[in-house]
């Protein structure tokens, strides 16, 4: 059986090794869906949809309306501490192949229920583009 439940966030980013637009800054309307794989327990549920916000909505709260910039991006981290802006500083460029994985690293560490044997995340940057990945256990 499987669940799902979806979670927005706005983000800037920006991707400084590109050779098109994404060099320069701006930002996503995110959204990623989550992907709950497992057994029901013994009250027909893989695992509680509010459990499954109490544990993806803080991880999406860090990022809503902040710039996603990368350690060796030191002009931007400059720029942003200059501003006093929000961002979330990560050891990897901000693609959506990025962004998906560690997001799912972030709910395998959390507090998910024996029962459930895979998560997988999906990021779409855009509407039509995804990055997705799926951890099993
Ligand atoms: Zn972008």
């Amino acid at each position: 059986m499987k669940i799902a439940k979806e979670f927005s966030w706005e983000m800037g980013h920006r991707l400084p090794f590109h050779n098109g637009k994404c060099k320069h800054l701006h930002g996503h309307s995110y959204k990623c869906m989550v992907e709950l794989t497992g057994d029901p327990d013994s009250n027909g549920m893989v695992m509680d949809y509010f459990d499954v916000k109490k544990i993806i909505a803080p991880i999406i709260d860090e990022l809503d309306h902040s710039f996603m910039v990368s350690r060796n991006d030191k002009e931007v981290i400059e720029m942003l501490d200059k501003l006093n802006s929000r961002k979330v500083v990560v050891d990897f460029e901000s693609t959506a192949e990025n962004i998906c994985l560690y997001l799912l690293n972030k709910v395998k560490s959390s507090n998910i229920p024996d029962n459930v044997k895979a998560i997988k995340v999906r990021v779409f940057e855009t509407e039509n583009t995804y990055a997705e990945d799926e951890i099993i256990f």
